[in-house]
């Protein structure tokens, strides 16, 4: 489907607060917009925190993406002190959904079609009341999408507690997820962030088709599981699963025109530079932070370190690192700025991370493994240090160490134990200098290119987003709206 046969669509595309969710969303828009003329209107459900504001860049697709910020939810008095992350995450998308109606009720046009990332998927009622046709964007792996959609029927099946498993969670045609590395939601089944992830793979299914930000040359087997697996089939019901990955952030050419951090990266060598950072979220520990900055002296590699003040407590799962305070001389090891001033460079709390990414003196990124960042270094051809520490990147650290063979880990999971000075040392020599890491180095290059080579005209990718677009435009014509 070309631009001209479907550039008279309309689509209402709604995302949570997170990063990780909004970064997707507006590629998604931005994709529409330019291989396919197809109008959206993005919806942003927001908390009025003050980092929300700075996720946002003006849209490139001139005239063919309106951005609206819903007015923020307040659910500070559905939440106790023991409310879950993820929880809340959960609850502000439950109160967004009035706010939803009201925004479509008030476009001058009703769209054509609504894509919500997973977490709203209690907003697709809406599309009911609007007649719309209704599609999840979920923005991590299809494995993922495989363990969320399976697990009303682990649930069923598994009594006690999964983490207490022996053996691995079976899921039909896919790896097995071992107990420890399955997503936080299922930690611990009496809690409500597991009820509320059973909810979502349970409506996640009943919408009209799910996009995943994944691809054929990424994940074969599970995408494949999808369309020839029974048992993964009759779980699906009807909604056919539409890889249409890899949605990342393009490169801002004016990006790192910042100064220093440019003119610093473009003295390094290609490819000698280790990048540091744990996603928009990821807080380590006091303890953590200073046996990093101890193995990163240590391995003598040279490092950007995308650093925040340590949070108490062993680890912070905490999407919005706003309320942290503290500056370097806190927290790093005394004397380290002045010892490593020849190899690091410090940015703190945020990076322009896609652009760095894609600077040819960045070799290699330790990183928390959050979908996003995980696409935007395979795009890039860096391989990783995986260092998961919430929501699904302990499944996502496996498939990167274990499947795609583009990243070494710690032995132990940075969650359960400090990962010590020499561990650190040790993986950051391997990716850096050791020929283990250049063949990493070699496989992320080609997945780079297998992975976007979909993105184009007659691609895999491509070819998914033009049948979900024909769908629509179907539904259009039959009258659904
Ligand atoms: N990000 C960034 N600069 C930072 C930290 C994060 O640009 O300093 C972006 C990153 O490029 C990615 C998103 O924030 O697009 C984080 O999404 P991801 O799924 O990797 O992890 P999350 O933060 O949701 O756990």
């Amino acid at each position: 489907m070309d631009i001209s046969s479907c550039n008279n669509l309309r689509v209402v595309l709604l995302s949570s607060p997170e990063a990780g969710h909004v970064f997707p969303i507006l590629a998604l828009a931005d994709r529409l917009a330019e291989q396919h003329g197809v109008r959206s209107t993005v919806l942003l459900v927001t908390t009025g925190a003050p980092s929300e504001s700075n996720l946002v860049n003006p849209p490139r697709a001139e005239g063919l993406v309106e951005i609206i910020r819903l007015p923020p939810v307040d659910i500070s008095k559905l939440v106790g002190p023991d409310t879950k992350v993820v929880t809340q995450m959960y609850m502000m998308m439950r109160e967004a959904v009035p706010l939803v109606r009201s925004a479509i009720a008030a476009m001058d046009r009703r769209p054509d079609a609504i894509i919500v990332v997973y977490f709203g998927t209690e907003s697709l009622k809406v599309a009911a009341e609007f007649d719309m046709p209704k599609y999840v964007l979920f923005t991590s792996t299809a494995w993922f999408l495989a363990l969320s959609v399976y697990c009303p029927v682990l649930d069923e099946e598994i009594k006690g507690q999964y983490i207490d498993e022996p053996g691995h969670l079976k899921i039909p045609g896919c790896k097995p997820v071992k107990p420890e590395d399955a997503v936080d939601m299922m930690l611990d089944r009496d809690d409500q962030q597991y009820r509320e992830y059973l909810r979502m793979g349970k409506e996640i299914i009943l919408c009209d088709g799910i996009l995943v930000n994944s691809c054929g040359a990424l994940e074969p087997k599970t995408l494949q599981a999808f369309v020839e697996n029974e048992a993964m089939k009759s779980v699906l019901l009807k909604s056919p699963v539409y890889p249409i990955g890899p949605l990342t952030r393009r490169v801002e050419p004016t990006g790192l025109n910042s100064g220093i951090l440019m003119d610093w990266l473009d003295r390094q060598p290609n490819q000698r530079v280790l990048f540091v950072s744990f996603g928009s979220g990821g807080v380590l520990s006091a303890e953590q932070t200073t046996e990093l900055a101890w193995g990163l002296e240590l391995s003598r590699q040279r490092f950007l370190w995308v650093v925040r003040p340590p949070k108490k407590g062993h680890v912070n799962d905490s999407f919005f690192p706003d309320n942290i305070e503290g500056t370097e001389d806190d927290y790093l090891p005394r004397g380290f700025l002045n010892r490593t001033e020849n190899i690091g460079m410090l940015v703190p709390t945020w990076g322009q991370q896609v652009e760095i990414l894609a600077h040819p003196s960045i070799g290699g990124f330790m990183s928390h493994c959050g979908w996003n960042s995980t696409l935007e270094s395979i795009v890039s051809g860096v391989p990783m240090i995986a260092w998961p520490l919430y929501a699904e990147q302990r499944m996502n650290a496996a498939f990167l160490t274990e499947e795609l063979g583009v990243a070494v880990r710690p032995e132990v999971l940075p969650t359960k134990k400090v990962v010590g000075r020499e561990e650190i040392e040790k993986m950051v020599r391997t990716l850096m200098e050791h020929k283990d890491g250049e063949a990493m180095r070699e496989r992320a290059r080609q997945l780079k290119t297998s992975a976007t080579n979909g993105l184009s005209q007659g691609g895999s990718s491509h070819a998914s987003m033009c049948k979900i677009l024909s769908d629509i435009e179907a539904k259009k014509k039959n009258g659904i709206n």
